[in-house]
């Protein structure tokens, strides 16, 4: 295999990516080994995704034993993994029904039709407005782009889904303005991840739901990157006391393996009545035999509270290295999203130092251009966490 090195990115694949110089070829638990047999201390868990580790020996087993048994049978039929996950889904949250799709993007969608099919079946067409904040991100599907707050992401594909309003985020009073009994929904990231890692206010939060309810709105909680464990809590709606209307959840529902869901109540559910919306692979087996070995790890209270543990341990190793390098302005987030957004002075530079951390053996991600992100496996080791935290100090230090 390794007559195929970074160069054969430039030469074959779609150049929408720029991957990092080395190539990882094989992770245990937070640790990936590259082409060359270096190792670095994973920090990202591939945006969020990996959140129980690299190839975790419990999770491998279950994927294997289901490979043998029954890998997709079409929604025509439905199946046993799916019937469990969708049944521990609904036993551990607020929702009641539950549809599987494969990416995070792809949830959003069914939410954002779902809502806009609701209204129609309840309060008629004129009910269509979604209102979404700036920053915030849903992914990449044109209706998902158009919805987020980052014009940059939804520009020149042509005509955008209409109706949809933008107002700043935790900005209680910039949404009562805009929202109306002509809005459907509102979409929200409880921690603005892609954009800088923003936790939204308990107030916010708490007003968006009031508001919703005072316009029979439905109000969407986009959990795709805090959802499962992320944030100290199952999802993050329990951290916040807020429960939404509809919840999507993607990146670590099975640790890696493709899958997302899209969480609701009975009565909302039932706007998509048989034939309304759909999917190829949602739903299927093997995906799902493997979410629901993440879920019964993750949702474990006690695996919750070692997330809280070792998010307390990471923001103070990051205070601790900022009490000398003064490279941070503030470590914020939740659980084991973090940020540490940049000084002035190394603005822009976020991309630079995380190339420079790859240097030293340690994978972080950014969160725009100013904010380097944290979110290692939630149940990353002692050991791992200690060096990794060494290796990011050093490579501060080298500044
Ligand atoms: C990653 C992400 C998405 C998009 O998920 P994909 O699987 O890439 O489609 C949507 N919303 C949030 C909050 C995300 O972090």
């Amino acid at each position: 295999m390794t007559q195929y090195t970074r160069a054969t990115f430039d030469q074959v694949l779609i150049q929408n990516y720029e991957p990092a110089d080395f190539i990882p070829v094989r992770g245990k638990g937070s640790t990936v080994w590259d082409q060359t047999g270096k190792d670095y201390i994973d920090f990202t868990s591939g945006v969020a995704v990996n959140s129980l580790g690299h190839c975790p020996d419990d999770v491998v087993e279950v994927l294997k034993r289901q490979a043998d048994i029954l890998w997709h049978s079409s929604n025509w039929f439905t199946n046993e993994p799916v019937l469990e996950l969708a049944s521990k889904l609904v036993e551990k949250t607020f929702a009641e029904r539950v549809m599987f799709a494969n990416s995070g993007a792809e949830a959003n969608e069914a939410a954002l039709k779902l809502a806009r099919r609701y209204a129609v079946d309840h309060f008629g067409y004129q009910k269509s407005k979604i209102i979404s904040f700036k920053q915030s991100f849903h992914g990449r599907t044109l209706f998902t782009v158009s919805v987020g707050g980052q014009p940059k992401y939804s520009d020149g594909f042509g005509p955008k889904p209409a109706d949809i309003v933008h107002v700043p985020f935790n900005d209680l009073a910039a949404v009562k303005a805009v929202i109306d009994d002509h809005t459907c929904a509102v979409i929200v990231e409880p921690i603005q991840g892609e954009s800088g890692v923003l936790p939204a206010t308990t107030e916010f939060l708490q007003g968006l739901r009031a508001l919703c309810d005072q316009h029979q709105a439905l109000l969407i909680f986009d959990e795709v990157q805090t959802g499962l464990g992320r944030s100290g809590e199952f999802f993050a709606y329990m951290h916040y006391g807020v429960i939404p209307d509809i919840l999507t959840s993607a990146k670590a529902l099975a640790n890696g393996f493709p899958i997302s869901a899209m969480l609701t109540t009975d009565k909302i559910s039932k706007s998509f009545a048989p034939g309304v919306h759909g999917t190829t692979f949602g739903g299927n087996p093997l995906a799902c035999a493997v979410a629901v070995k993440v879920v019964d790890i993750i949702s474990e209270p006690h695996f919750l509270q070692q997330v809280r543990q070792r998010s307390q341990q990471l923001i103070e190793a990051l205070e601790k290295i900022n009490e000398t390098a003064k490279l941070f302005t503030t470590v914020r987030g939740h659980g084991l999203l973090i940020g540490a957004e940049l000084v002035e002075q190394y603005h822009g530079k976020a991309a630079e130092l995380r190339k420079k951390a790859g240097e030293f053996g340690v994978m972080i991600l950014v969160a725009g251009p100013d904010v380097l992100r944290f979110a290692p496996a939630l149940n990353i080791s002692d050991e791992e966490f200690a060096l990794g935290m060494q290796r990011f100090a050093q490579m501060v230090a080298s500044l």
